[in-house]
């Protein structure tokens, strides 16, 4: 699916519209998407254009498909990369992957890169698990992202995004003026965002009336959007398996039975060792 998001020119093709529930960050991301849009507007004042923005939120809030439709808004290339790659690699990987991302990057801009689980090489010494993975690995790699951050110009077309569940264990070599100096939260959904989340995943299902959203966002507390996004399409495979013609609500209750008792399971499997 990886492939259909992207063109050959790594463009986006995701927007804001494939975006719900996240009113106060998307404002916030359109400031970004002004920046790389529109940088003589900022840079004929003298403004320098910030280089590094951290998105930080619990999983499946919609940290990657709001970078990715900052890219398809702006129509800028979008380079991605993930923190958790680097864990388990030889001493020297990590760090030469970052150099070619950005040597890559340079050559493209203005565009954005992508940085998914900064956590992962972004970790603080102090904070390391001891478990996780090489810890030179690590600061090589962390340390190569930090030269290239400081190596690009400011105004350079170039914004670098990360992503992060703890934003508390990074580094605080990261969060320095003129790298990752701005962060945007993103919060799991509340009711109201639920039901606009749900919208948007039900847009390209071939529902009947009988789906009541407003009734499928209350039952559904404590729901990322991926959960959401999940329910829809557990519920469309349902659908199909009974031959339906279009989905009804008992499909969507069904389905919804199905991912609830999976994640009490899922719970129950956890727990005792948290
Ligand atoms: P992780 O921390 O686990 O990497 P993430 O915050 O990056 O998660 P995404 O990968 O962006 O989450 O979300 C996964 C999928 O869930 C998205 O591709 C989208 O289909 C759906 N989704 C998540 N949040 C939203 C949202 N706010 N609006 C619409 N769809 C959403």
């Amino acid at each position: 699916s990886k492939a259909q998001l992207f063109d050959r020119d790594h463009k986006s093709k995701i927007t804001f519209d494939d975006v719900a529930g996240l009113e106060e960050a998307e404002m916030e991301v359109k400031e970004v998407v002004d920046f790389l849009k529109n940088p003589d507007d900022f840079t004929k004042l003298g403004a320098k254009i910030p280089k590094g923005v951290i998105l930080v939120g619990p999983p499946g809030t919609g940290k990657t498909l709001l970078a990715k439709a900052m890219a398809g808004e702006a129509q800028v290339p979008f380079f991605s990369l993930s923190g958790s790659d680097f864990v388990e690699m030889f001493v020297g990987v990590g760090a030469s992957r970052v150099r070619d991302l950005f040597k890559q990057a340079k050559e493209k801009a203005p565009c954005i890169i992508f940085i998914d689980e900064i956590d992962s090489i972004g970790r603080s010494r102090g904070k390391q698990v001891a478990f996780t993975g090489s810890n030179d690995e690590r600061e090589s790699t962390l340390n190569q992202l930090l030269t290239e951050m400081d190596g690009f110009a400011t105004n350079s077309g170039i914004i670098v995004l990360a992503a992060t569940n703890r934003a508390d264990l990074l580094d605080p070599a990261l969060l320095r003026p003129g790298r990752f100096d701005r962060h945007i939260y993103l919060e799991l959904p509340n009711i109201k965002e639920r039901e606009e989340i749900f919208k948007v995943h039900m847009r390209p299902l071939k529902t009947d009336n009988s789906i009541d959203v407003a009734f499928l966002a209350s039952q559904t507390p404590g729901f990322s959007g991926a959960d959401i996004a999940n329910v829809c399409n557990e519920t469309a495979l349902i659908a199909a398996r009974r031959k339906k013609e279009s989905i009804t609500r008992q499909d969507f209750l069904d389905a919804l039975d199905r991912i609830i008792a999976g994640l009490e399971k899922k719970s129950k499997i956890i727990s005792p060792e948290e």
